[in-house]
């Protein structure tokens, strides 16, 4: 039996090595580094003395150490919404590790002295890209208004528990507001994406006005797909 939970940043032995000082921002973040750095740990005394053979992930993210990525893009989404585009940078980029997320998982984005939850909307094996809403006064929100193409913003994860499960259910319903769509969008995608899908999804999405809708085009094309219908409400004209 293996165990798939380590990273490339885990020691010879497969033992998550301990994160740096430096790495927690002293922000209260859930998920804080030195939790999940415990927990791995806790997983890891648990399967030696059970003696598990540990295999090393190939996932370039990791739950207890930041990866350097490079903003490569930003673009306006929609009123107050950035599509942010990253690539990873490190020089020690190994060849047999890619990005592993599955569809509404998160991962935790550092930059100078915040740290915020993003729910990713693509992938490739080592660039990604986030739908980010901008709130006037908001901490990490100032920050990235101010980035530019270059710069690094650091990243660790990918967290989340949730795991669709292939034709588990007839129909789907989502509900979201605003930035929300970010956590339905990669599953809405993974199911119409997928010939074997039986599944029918019904999407409703809340805005205060159209042009503060973002992936618009987007939900546009999905509703050419068969089973997926959308559904969106707006509050102000
Ligand atoms: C699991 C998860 C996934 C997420 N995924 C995404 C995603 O994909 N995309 C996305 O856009 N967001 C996402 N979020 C939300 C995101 O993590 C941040 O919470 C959001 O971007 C706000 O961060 P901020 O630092 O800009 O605002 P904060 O500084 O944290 O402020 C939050 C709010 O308080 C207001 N505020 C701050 N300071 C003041 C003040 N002095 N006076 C009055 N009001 C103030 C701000 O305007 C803002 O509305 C996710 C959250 C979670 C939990």
């Amino acid at each position: 039996m293996n165990i798939d939970n380590t990273s490339d940043d885990d020691n010879d032995n497969g033992r998550p090595a301990t994160p740096l000082d430096e790495d927690c921002c002293h922000n209260g973040c859930n998920p804080c580094i030195f939790d999940i750095h415990a927990k791995l740990l806790e997983e890891y005394e648990k399967k030696k003395k059970e003696n598990v053979k540990v295999q090393i992930s190939k996932n370039m993210l990791c739950q207890f150490s930041y990866k350097i990525f490079v903003i490569t893009d930003i673009q306006e989404a929609a009123d107050t919404y950035i599509l942010l585009a990253l690539r990873y940078q490190e020089s020690d980029k190994k060849n047999d590790v890619c990005l592993l997320i599955e569809p509404g998982q998160h991962v935790m984005l550092h930059l100078q002295d915040a740290t915020r939850p993003f729910t990713p909307l693509y992938y490739t094996d080592d660039s990604i890209q986030f739908l980010v809403r901008l709130y006037h006064n908001g901490k990490f929100s100032m920050y990235l208004e101010h980035a530019k193409i270059g710069d690094e913003i650091r990243i660790r994860g990918p967290y989340g528990n949730f795991k669709y499960k292939r034709n588990s259910f007839q129909n789907i319903i989502m509900f979201c507001m605003g930035s929300g769509i970010t956590a339905m969008y990669p599953v809405i995608k993974s199911i119409i994406d997928n010939e074997l899908e039986e599944t029918r999804i019904h999407f409703v999405g809340c805005y205060r006005t159209v042009s503060q809708i973002p992936l618009k085009k987007e939900l546009q094309i999905f509703s050419d797909y068969w089973n997926f219908k959308s559904v969106l409400y707006i509050s102000q004209l």
